[in-house]
């Protein structure tokens, strides 16, 4: 049976940004977004982060210190109630490591996780706040939702009016709850 998902963008989606986060101690949710993911996992989305994490490219944190820092989040979560299906993460950064096929917005971390899960794209959503949450959306034929928090503000209005998301939500739990009145 194929299911719908959310892919979540991590740093000022469901925690708050705090530039590159090498420590667990600076993992921090953002208000409502446990909260926002329970109430889509209870509605039969399967939960994946996907998280550009260019960091490890730029020598600012080892891909164990990324490892550690997903663990706190999904601990975190989990005290919520929330289980998230997965977490994948791009360490690279084309100026400095090379070109890869999984920094957002190109669509990689997305086809390793459809290696592992019947998803129906078309149904799922990737809700950030960045511009390049929003093309990963258009790059695998999903809907995108930008939320308010982290760089929202600042990328949703240096968005192209023709590129605009299919909506603007203050935080990831009214985003939740839009697509949920929207179904
Ligand atoms: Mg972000
Ligand atoms: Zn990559």
């Amino acid at each position: 049976m194929q299911h719908r998902a959310l892919f979540l963008d991590r740093d000022g989606t469901i925690n708050i940004e705090r530039g590159f986060i090498s420590n667990p101690d600076d993992v921090q949710l953002i208000s409502g977004a446990a909260e926002g993911l329970f109430l889509a996992g209870t509605h039969g989305f399967k939960l994946f982060v996907i998280s550009n994490q260019s960091g490890v490219a730029r020598g600012l944190m080892t891909e164990d210190d990324v490892v550690q820092v997903n663990q706190r989040l999904t601990e975190l979560l989990a005290r919520e109630g929330v289980a998230l299906d997965g977490i994948e993460y791009c360490p690279h950064y084309p100026s400095l490591s090379g070109p890869c096929d999984c920094r957002k917005p190109q669509r990689g971390m997305i086809d390793r996780v459809l290696r592992r899960h019947d998803i129906n794209l078309a149904r799922s959503f990737v809700i950030g706040d960045r511009a390049l949450d929003r093309e990963l959306a258009l790059n695998i034929g999903a809907k995108a939702i930008m939320v308010m928090t982290g760089y929202g503000v600042l990328e949703v209005n240096a968005l192209n009016p023709d590129r605009k998301p299919d909506y603007v939500a203050r935080d990831l739990l009214s985003a939740v709850q839009w697509i949920l009145e929207h179904e």
